[in-house]
This record gives C-alpha cells, structure tokens and sequence, in this order.
C-alpha cells in the first residue's frame, strides 16, 4: 500500500491528527458540552453538513463580523472559509446590516415587488451583462429554474454537466464518468430511484471533442457549468475551451447555462464579465445579496423572449418554478445593497491585491517543502491543489483529493487560529480581510507544512 498521501506520510498525518484533535478538545469545554446538549437535532447540528467539517465536534460560533469569527469558548479565528463563499464580502456588512434593519419595520415578506425590485434589476442587467431576471432563493434553486426554462423553450429532454461539477442539490447534475467510461448517478446519492443518465450526459472539463459528440443529435436542451470548476480541486479552463464551448453550443441549439455562484470571486462582474463570456442563461447565488439567502438567475434577450411565448401559451395551473419566499422585500433589500455599495470595484481591488499575495506565499511554502503541490487562484478565491500541475478535469481532480490530509490540514489551522473551507483547500479574501490576516494563514500554513513534510 501507498504510505503516503500527496508527498505526506500517513504517519506523519496520524500523529498531527492526534496532536491537534486533543488540542481542540482540551481547550474548548463549551463546544464539547453543545455537541452533546443539541439532543433534537438530527446529529446535533441544523444541517447535517456541519458534522462533515475536520473537528471532532463542530464548532459553534458566537459571533461572526467582517472576517473573524469568535467560538463560544472566546476563541477567535481569522477566517477564509467565508461561510463557503455566502460571506466573500464579509460577515455581515454594513450597508447590508443597515438595509435589512430598514427592511425589517417595512415588510419582509409580501409575495410582491417592493420599489427595490425594478432597481435591482437594472444594476443586475448592467453588472452581468444579460437582459431579464428573476430572483430566487439558493443558487440549487436558480439553477433548477434555469434547467426547466431551458427546455421550455428548446423543447429538448436532455442536459449536459461536466464530470466533477456541483451545481447545488439539483437532482439531475448528480451524475459522473464511472471507472469504466459509463455515466451513473454519483455512489453518494441518497434515495434517488432514477437512473439519472438517461437525461443527463456528462463529459469532462476542457474535452470540446467529448462535447461536440455529446451534443451531436441536438436533444440537450442545456449545457450548466462554471466558467471554472471550484467543487472539485479548482480547475482552470484550458485556452480556448470557452470560445469552443459558446461556438458548439450555438451551433447545435445547445443553451448555455453560466453557474458563477462560486467565480463571483473573479471580479465585479464574474468571470462572466471580466472575460467576455456570452451564456444564455446565469446563475450566481450565496454571496449576491451579503449573506441573506438569495440567488438571482438571468436570460438573454432572445431566451426571455422565448420563455415569455412558453409562459403565454401554456395552460393553467403551477409551472413548477417559484418559491413563495422567493423575490420578497428582504432579499431585495440585501440584494440592492450589496450591488449598490458592497461589490464595489474598490471592494474586488482590495481583494485581488490580498489573494496575490496569498497566492505567492502559499506558493512559496509549498516550494520551500518541496512538496507536489500547487496554488490554484481565481480572483480573490485561492486553492492549495495537491498535484505538482494544474489539473485538467473532474478525473484528475477527484485523483488530488486526499481526505485524512485535507482534514488534518484544515484542524491543525483551525487550532492556530485559521479558518478554511472545509471540503477542499480553498481560501477567500474578502473586503473585510485585513494584510495581518493574510500573513497569519501563511504563517500558519508554513508552520503545519513544517510538520508534515519530511
Ligand atoms: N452552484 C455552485 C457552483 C455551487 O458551488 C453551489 C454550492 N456550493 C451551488 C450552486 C448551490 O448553492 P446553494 O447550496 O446555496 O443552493
């Protein structure tokens, strides 16, 4: 057997895994008695992710602001995990603060416009780039509207996702490229009787040969990606792959659906924007509206006008999109906040500037272990991946994924005092994130490296 993971000694992980686990448990007596008081809640969490993260027990927080969040034992932590990118602009900014305590005294929920809505659509329009929008609630959520617009108006059954991609909980995306070449529902999935490949084709990453064949007999209604595949290890798109995605898709009618839920990292406009991309359908949840569940998803022209023929002449009754909380004044409140004064381009300076300099610091670590890794970077989003080379697809992504040493990474930062995201190496910069911070995750991370290198 391979003893070691990634350029790490099993060993070596074993003996920091034991270190920081009592580490955490010696000095958190508050933490340890809320694991075993929440006796009602399903695992003792309100969503059963939170017992996935690297703690022995999870961590339960006090009070998160700009990007420190404090235990209940007073410990505090610099944190860049950003509560997995719903807080890339900080934890709880202040016009946002500010707008839902306004929004409070005037309604928060109404099932109808507020004045903030013709508003929000307008700096929506102008910030993306696509002419009509609609506002829902999770980014699953928008993306599964997205979906079934899409077919509405193509009148085609099938979708297309890359192998590797996350695009939320949408039932049908949960499928991947088996050992042998088949595509099958993922081995994780629970209670989904379907087999999910009769309408959904996947092919990997960067492959525009695989997509061109997959999209050859012009039954996908639409192809969902990121510009950049974040829910594996990070993987960049391969010169040209964008133009030839746009350039196939169009030719065979193929929609073309942009998740930048995760890429809004890339600047004030996504990656969409900073690099010209022209989908026809767009997605970007979590961190839009500061925090407070919200996801917008938007059309061309030429798609809105599509949709609105479906809309008109489709009998009565419920079109399956739509949720009532969906639109309400609270979200766009948030929303118009976040637009006007928090996504600023001074904000994504501020952020660029950090995630550079993390960017080389991590880098430097990583070279001075001599370890085969590497640092992945989109905007202010940066990820230690452990290949020595970017990878390519889902395949080699999945084969860099190495989870004793992803977790005994994340607990030996979290015990100095760093927060990241808890399901890959990903780190954030945010508007609220200070200089300090950035060299303390460095130095924190040289310190863990030190450990764990030979
Ligand atoms: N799209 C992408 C690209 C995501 O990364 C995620 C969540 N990680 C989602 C959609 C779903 O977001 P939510 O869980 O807020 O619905």
């Amino acid at each position: 057997m391979n003893d070691s993971a990634a350029g790490v000694s099993h060993s070596r992980i074993a003996a920091l895994r034991t270190e920081t686990e009592a580490l955490y448990l010696g000095m958190r007596p508050r933490t340890r008695a809320a694991a075993g008081a929440a006796a009602h809640l399903f695992e003792g969490v309100p969503m059963h992710w939170m017992v996935d993260w690297s703690t022995p027990v999870p961590l339960v927080v006090a009070q998160a602001t700009g990007a420190r969040l404090t235990d209940i034992d007073g410990h505090g932590y610099d944190d860049f995990c950003l509560g997995d990118t719903a807080s890339l602009f900080g934890h709880g900014p202040a016009p946002v603060a500010q707008a839902l305590m306004r929004q409070a005294s005037q309604g928060l929920a109404t099932m109808l416009p507020s004045p903030d809505a013709g508003v929000v659509g307008d700096l929506l329009a102008q910030r993306f780039g696509l002419a009509r929008w609609q506002v829902a609630t999770t980014a699953t959520d928008a993306n599964r509207f997205a979906l079934r617009a899409a077919r509405a108006v193509t009148g085609r059954p099938r979708i297309l996702v890359f192998d590797g991609a996350y695009h939320g909980a949408v039932d049908e995306t949960f499928v991947e490229i088996t050992g042998n070449g088949h595509v099958a529902n993922r081995p994780g999935l629970i209670g989904e009787p379907r087999d999910l490949s009769v309408l959904t084709r996947v092919v990997p990453f960067n492959d525009l040969d695989a997509l061109e064949a997959a999209l050859a007999d012009e039954t996908v209604a639409c192809v969902i990606t990121e510009p950049a595949m974040t829910n594996c290890a990070m993987v960049l798109p391969a010169p040209g792959f964008h133009a030839g995605l746009r350039e196939i898709t169009r030719r065979h009618g193929t929609l073309l659906l942009i998740d930048e839920t995760h890429t809004l990292s890339s600047g004030p406009g996504g990656y969409t924007r900073l690099h010209g991309l022209r989908p026809d359908l767009f997605v970007v949840g979590k961190a839009i509206a500061g925090g407070i569940p919200a996801s917008v998803w938007g059309m061309s022209e030429e798609v809105a006008a599509r949709f609105q023929r479906v809309l008109a002449d489709k009998p009565d009754g419920h079109s399956g999109m739509g949720t009532t909380l969906s639109g309400s004044p609270l979200q766009l409140a948030a929303l118009r906040a976040t637009l006007e004064h928090v996504a600023t381009d001074d904000a994504y300076a501020h952020m660029n500037r950090l995630a550079d300099r993390l960017e080389a610091g991590l880098a430097q670590v990583i070279a001075q272990a001599r370890l085969p890794w590497h640092v992945a970077r989109c905007g202010a989003r940066v990820e230690v991946v452990r290949t020595p080379e970017p990878v390519r697809d889902g395949r080699a992504a999945k084969a860099a994924h190495h989870p004793a040493l992803e977790a005994v990474v994340h607990l030996a930062l979290l015990v100095r005092g760093v927060l990241i995201s808890p399901f890959h190496d990903m780190m954030l910069a945010s508007p609220a994130t200070s200089d300090e911070q950035v060299e303390t995750l460095i130095g924190a991370t040289a310190e863990v490296v030190a450990r764990l290198a030979d």
